[in-house]
């Protein structure tokens, strides 16, 4: 069984990373995406387990404390983090796992798995990240204000990726994000293990064969 991928999505909050992930995965039931765990409230809608693992401050440091963490970080006054045994049981089974996280936990994940690729996810404009952060109509005025301030630096971060990918039409940014996870399977890595049987036929000595 070939391991599979480790890809990292970033953007700055708004951008549309949570959407163009979700609409990725309807057409491609072999990727699937790390839930994380949060300190921070549930959104309306939001479904504990689906969206995030939630949890309480004094347990999320109980997992830190315990090393269940690939990586963690503190964004906008609350603490997320990835579980590291569920994206190694996924990556064993042989998926393609997205992590959907900040700049500081893709640094940590790169130290740590250097064979990951990561994606940075632009909006078009600042005018288009506010518009769509009111428009998601999830998060107070408060919250809004705070997450367009933290975009300058989270967009700092963008050179630190292997990919960009503008978010202003959907359907051409989903194109993209497709574009690199099907190049990804056409690596010799990959192509090595699907077509093991036609490269032993084609590199076959039939030389000797009278
Ligand atoms: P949204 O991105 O606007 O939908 O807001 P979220 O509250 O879902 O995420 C807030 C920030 O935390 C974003 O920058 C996420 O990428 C980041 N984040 C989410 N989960 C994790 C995680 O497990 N680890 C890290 N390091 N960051 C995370
Ligand atoms: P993030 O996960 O990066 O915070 P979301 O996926 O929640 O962002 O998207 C934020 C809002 O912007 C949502 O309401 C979403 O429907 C909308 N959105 C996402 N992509 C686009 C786009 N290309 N054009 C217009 N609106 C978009
Ligand atoms: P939100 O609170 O809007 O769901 O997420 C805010 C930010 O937290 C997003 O930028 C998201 O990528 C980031 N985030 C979500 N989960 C994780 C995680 O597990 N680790 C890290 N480092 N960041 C995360």
């Amino acid at each position: 069984m070939t391991r599979g991928s480790l890809f990292v999505v970033s953007a700055p909050s708004g951008a549309g990373k949570t959407s163009l992930v979700a609409a990725l995965l309807e057409s491609r039931p072999d990727i699937v995406v790390s839930v994380s765990h949060t300190t921070r409230k549930p959104r309306q809608g939001e479904v504990n387990g689906r969206h995030y693992h939630f949890a309480s401050a004094e347990d999320f440091l109980g997992m830190v404390q315990d090393g269940a963490f690939l990586e963690h970080a503190r964004v906008f006054d609350h603490y997320y983090g990835t579980s590291r045994q569920a994206v190694e049981d996924e990556l064993t089974a042989g998926h393609d796992v997205i992590l959907e996280i900040d700049w500081q936990g893709a640094q940590q994940v790169r130290r740590l798995m250097p064979e990951c690729y990561s994606i940075f996810i632009l909006p078009p404009s600042k005018a288009a990240l506010e518009q769509r952060l009111r428009s998601r109509g999830k998060d107070s005025d408060e919250i809004i204000a705070r997450r367009l301030r933290d975009a300058t630096e989270d967009i700092s971060h963008y050179d630190e990726y292997d990919y960009v990918v503008v978010n202003d039409n959907f359907d051409l940014a989903l194109g993209e994000m497709e574009s690199i996870f099907r190049a990804n399977r056409l690596r010799t890595r990959s192509q090595m293990q699907s077509y093991r049987s036609l490269l032993d036929e084609l590199l076959a000595d039939t030389s000797k064969t009278p």
